[in-house]
């Protein structure tokens, strides 16, 4: 049996770094994709004390150059992409006021970031024999649901990331390559202030599921611990 290897975005803390640390406790070999050097190393300190095969992969999803150098440096074998970096793009997100610019930036790391990365990697993913993407997206990007406060750039962004979701999984329909999104709850991160009782192990726990996917596993779907999640 070969170990997998794993690619988190984003893992050098909260729930990109529980499902990296997840990951690895099932013998996963996993990339620790970070943009800081020393938040990095800390996290890969951190996993490789607990155990876990973990490696450093320098990695800003904003940057084509960054990204385009992991793909070609740190990661050779790909089994498991975890699309797991975001931001919330601040507090002034009122739809009526909104600065385009935080919109930009909001959309350069959760949508454009994970498609960078997603196309950077897939040549790679192509060669394992099963393959599987997840992206962390939000029930905040439901437009059935509409939940949470309002943030026209933030929510908006995770609508996106659904709906590119169903794009990857209808053109990978013929490959092994398994598609999906989750929603890890309201977690307690720097990214809420902690304002939740939800661990990041609770969060990282159904893109742990979709990451282990047997091979006839749904494609192309929206999911949290409950199952399906209204679009
Ligand atoms: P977090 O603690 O703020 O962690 C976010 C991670 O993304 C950090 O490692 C951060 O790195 C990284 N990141 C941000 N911009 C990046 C970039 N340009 N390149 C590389 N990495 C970048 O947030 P979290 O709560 O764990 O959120 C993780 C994911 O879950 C996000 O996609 C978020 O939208 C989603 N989510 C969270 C919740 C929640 O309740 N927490 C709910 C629904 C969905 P730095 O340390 O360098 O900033």
């Amino acid at each position: 049996m070969t170990t997998k290897t794993a690619l988190v975005t984003g893992a050098n803390k909260g729930i990109g770094f529980a499902i990296a640390h997840g990951l690895g406790l099932q013998g996963i070999r996993v990339g620790i994709g970070a943009r800081n050097d020393a938040r990095r190393q800390d996290a890969v300190d951190k996993l490789r004390a607990a155990g876990i095969d973990a490696f450093g992969v320098p990695l800003d999803v904003t940057s084509d150059h960054s990204v385009a150098a992991a793909a070609a440096d740190s990661i050779h074998d790909l089994d498991i992409l975890v699309n797991n970096a975001g931001i919330s793009g601040g507090d002034q997100q009122n739809p009526t006021t909104l600065d385009i610019d935080v919109l930009r930036t909001t959309l350069d790391t959760n949508v454009f970031g994970v498609i960078r990365v997603t196309n950077a990697l897939l040549p790679k993913l192509l060669r394992s024999a099963s393959p599987r993407i997840v992206n962390v997206s939000s029930n905040m990007g439901s437009l059935a649901l509409q939940t949470g406060p309002i943030m026209a750039a933030y929510a908006p962004s995770k609508t996106m990331v659904n709906a590119m979701t169903v794009q990857y999984a209808r053109q990978l329909a013929d490959t092994a390559v398994i598609v999906n999104a989750c929603c890890p709850g309201y977690v307690a991160t720097d990214f809420t202030g902690f304002a939740s009782t939800r661990t990041p192990e609770e969060g990282a726990r159904i893109a742990l599921k979709l990451a282990a996917l047997p091979d006839d596993g749904p494609r192309g779907g929206f999911f949290d611990d409950a199952g399906t999640v209204a679009w």
